[in-house]
């Protein structure tokens, strides 16, 4: 199999073909069509199996399709080191699309204020955010999700083994009931299985 099977827009394809991807990993070969058919997902993916690139793409691809200018993504990760290696491969992919993302994390840098004018005035596609962070944000009004239209929760079991469990529900009663859930963690305990009945809605399985 190969990228182009997928009839991503061109803009998409061109990044892949820039960053050297040409076959999907099995995670991507898997995910992909039930991300594209709009449904909630579940997957049990460790880390280096392609696993990020698996939800980026066929998002890119839906907010590149419909020409998109307000926040259509949020992905949740644990630390601040995620969600910038999530940003970095986002500005790989999109390069030539009209897309666009900012990571929002805690600590002295993160989110600047004329990033924050950015996501405010310029229509920022993607945000990356960890959940402490993100609430800030969401309490204070900088950001807005009114629009959304897709949630990912990358790294879910971190993300409950550090604690966010309060803030993630919280978070979601910020977003629009209708919109795709697509959750990604290397490990599916109990827990993980209770969050994803709150949160996923008839979600198509995929373990690699
Ligand atoms: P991840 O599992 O998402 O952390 O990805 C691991 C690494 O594999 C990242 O550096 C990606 O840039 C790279 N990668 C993802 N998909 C592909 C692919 N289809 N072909 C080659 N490299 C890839």
């Amino acid at each position: 199999m190969k990228f182009e099977d997928f009839n991503f827009v061109p803009q998409l394809q061109e990044g892949l073909d820039t960053m050297g991807f040409t076959k999907p990993t099995p995670i991507q070969q898997e995910a992909i069509p039930h991300i594209l058919a709009n449904k909630d997902l579940i997957a049990c993916a460790q880390t280096g199996t392609g696993k990020t690139a698996s939800y980026l793409l066929p998002l890119l691809h839906k907010i590149q399709e419909k020409d998109e200018s307000f926040i259509d993504t949020l992905i949740l990760a644990p630390t601040r080191e995620l969600a910038l290696q999530i940003d970095q491969q986002i500005m790989g992919l999109a390069y030539f699309t009209g897309c666009s993302s900012i990571a929002v994390y805690g600590g002295g840098d993160g989110f600047s204020y004329e990033q924050q004018k950015r996501s405010l005035t310029d229509g920022v596609n993607i945000i990356v955010a960890t959940p402490g962070r993100l609430i800030a944000h969401l309490t204070s009004g900088t950001i807005n999700l009114t629009h959304l239209k897709h949630l990912v929760l990358d790294e879910a079991d971190r993300m409950l083994d550090m604690g966010f469990y309060e803030d993630i529900v919280r978070i979601i009663s910020y977003l629009p009931a209708k919109r795709q859930n697509l959750l990604f963690s290397a490990t599916m305990p109990p827990k993980i299985r209770a969050l994803s009945k709150k949160i996923l809605h008839n979600p198509v399985e995929v373990n690699i």
